[in-house]
């Protein structure tokens, strides 16, 4: 619809977690609702090859793609705002990119050059940046500068950035996020950081098109106009990006602030059609004035790290929305989590969600949990990690055997309910090895699996190297939890659901990352709705005695 694709940079100053992630999906949502084809890219200036071997203490969760790359929390972001998938060339890291230089260097591709930084680290940014602009499908290409300018690691990003906009003319943008800080004992919004930072991108020769300040408090009259003269903007360039109550909002503040219009306007693009932001206001409706609450647990290791079960939380969030419920998280650490307390940290919810996971850490604490679920019959969800300790609850409590485990936990255990997936034994490196991305799964006719997707051919992205040991596949069967899933072609058990329960769910695969604005995931929206048949339940016993 552009003629050709339009390339837009998003780096941060100032500060990092100013949100750009939000900001640049917001805007491409923008676009989107009036009718061009967006896709988000994230550059990341570390030097790990992918965020898969990175424990969420540094980047929140490891987002994974349809093609199975492992990848930044914002491509969750990005998929949950344009329900369209992103993929492995969605984000890019520094080791990435040097690693592709260095092979390209022992094939002797560069014949004979010394390789550099400038030209070669940099052409291959540049590479990176149009490939997704290259399928010829997108209208715009947004491509986000993790970290903030002036760091070292973000150098030859920005020097990619001031190539390609001197190359690509007026199809190519950037906008600057900036923080406005508030001094409470003067009572007033500072302007000298982003004047900083502005200059910090000017001295590495780029000059950014568009401000988006953020900002926890109104932008005075004025200010807008200060920063404009300073920075060498168009004062309607100056978006002021306010905090919102939640991030689903965002899109309607840069509408306000015309952040979309600006854009277009500077990209030479005219007549372009109104914004139809219909599903995603009444998305926000159902969001913003529940008619309920429902309290669900959710336990793992890392509650007091909120980004390491983003994409959790959201798909709660969109499963809650759709039966306009509001779902209230309670947090529950696994390490703390005992046979003597789960009664007193459990009690009063509705649903409990065991999270994924890796290792031993707070292992015992989830198989609690699931038992208190179980015996309670409060609705379960497992998921990937959080099915397995369902698995070796199951085999501990139910059938006997007391030292069930997973090998991942215990290699010598006697009883291996989940043990290392064949494929995966010769492996020997950790990195990009796992079972990863989307699968096909059959779901058994009559699960609560099927009845909650409303229909038995599924397909779901993964990241696991144990699974279910079918070897224990009858006796679970018998003694009541039976495989619900199953992959078409290598049988591996891909959900557990026990029968005499009114809803217990375990799942290897991740149906949160598939989970969006616009199409909830029906396992999440589910979860929530039995969750307050639960709840329901529960307050007329309550009344009843
Ligand atoms: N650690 C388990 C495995 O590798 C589960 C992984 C997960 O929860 N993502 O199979």
């Amino acid at each position: 619809m552009t003629g050709s694709t339009k390339y837009i940079f998003v780096t941060g100053g100032v500060t990092s977690s100013l949100g750009k992630g939000i900001v640049s999906a917001s805007l491409a949502k923008l676009l989107q609702a009036r009718g061009f084809t967006v896709t988000i890219q994230k550059l990341d200036p570390y030097i790990n090859i992918d965020p898969g071997t990175l424990n969420p203490y540094e980047h929140g969760e490891c987002y994974v793609t349809e093609d199975g790359a492992e990848t930044d929390l914002d491509l969750g972001h990005y998929e949950r705002f344009l329900d369209t998938p992103t993929s492995q060339a969605n984000n890019v890291t520094t080791g990435r990119i040097y690693q592709n230089v260095i092979n390209k260097e022992r094939r002797g591709e560069y014949l004979g050059k010394t390789v550099q930084v400038i030209p070669h680290i940099t052409d291959e940014i540049k590479r990176h940046i149009q490939a997704l602009g290259r399928k010829g499908i997108y209208d715009f290409v947004i491509t986000e500068v993790g970290g903030t300018v002036g760091d070292i690691e973000s150098l030859p990003y920005v020097e990619a950035i001031r190539q390609l906009k001197w190359e690509k003319g007026r199809d190519a943008l950037a906008i600057h996020l900036t923080l406005l800080p508030y001094l409470s004992t003067s009572g007033e919004l500072k302007t000298k950081p982003t004047q900083h930072s502005v200059k910090e991108l000017l001295s590495l020769g780029v000059q950014p098109d568009i401000l988006v300040c953020r900002t926890e408090h109104p932008m005075l009259k004025g200010m807008k106009e200060k920063i404009a003269l300073f920075c060498n903007v168009d004062q309607q360039a100056v978006i002021e990006s306010a905090d919102a109550e939640t991030i689903y909002d965002v899109p309607l503040l840069m509408q306000q602030e015309q952040l979309d219009v600006v854009v277009l306007e500077k990209l030479g693009i005219k007549n372009y059609p109104e914004a139809d932001l219909g599903r995603w206001r009444d998305f926000l409706r159902r969001f913003k004035n529940p008619k309920r609450t429902v309290e669900i647990g959710l336990v793992g290791k890392y509650v007091e790290l909120r980004d390491a079960y983003k994409s959790i939380k959201e798909a709660l969030d969109h499963g809650g929305a759709e039966g306009e419920t509001r779902v209230e998280l309670r947090w529950v650490h696994s390490e703390k989590l005992t046979a003597k307390n789960v009664a007193k940290q459990l009690g009063g919810l509705s649903g409990i969600l065991v999270a994924p996971g890796f290792g031993n850490r707070g292992i015992e604490g989830k198989i609690e949990a699931v038992r208190f679920a179980r015996e309670n019959k409060v609705p379960f969800l497992g998921i990937c990690l959080g099915m397995q300790c369902a698995v070796i609850e199951f085999a501990r409590n139910v059938l006997g055997h007391a030292e069930a485990n997973s090998t991942e936990m215990d290699p010598d255990t006697k009883w291996p309910v989940i043990a290392l997936m064949e494929e995966q034994k010769a492996k020997v490196d950790k990195g990009g090895t796992m079972r990863l991305g989307a699968y096909p799964c059959k779901l058994s006719e009559g699960s609560h699996t099927a009845q909650a997707y409303g229909k038995t051919q599924i397909k779901e992205r993964h990241r696991h190297r144990y699974e279910f040991n079918n070897a224990f596949a009858e006796e679970f069967r018998k003694a009541g939890m039976i495989a619900a899933g199953t992959n078409p072609q290598t049988k591996l058990v891909e959900v557990v659901e026990i029968k005499d329960h009114p809803w217990f769910v375990g799942v290897q695969y991740h149906p949160e990352y598939k989970s969006t604005v616009a199409r909830p995931h029906p396992l999440f929206t589910r979860f929530v709705q039995v969750a307050m048949e639960h709840a329901a339940v529960a307050a007329a016993a309550v009344a009843k005695a």
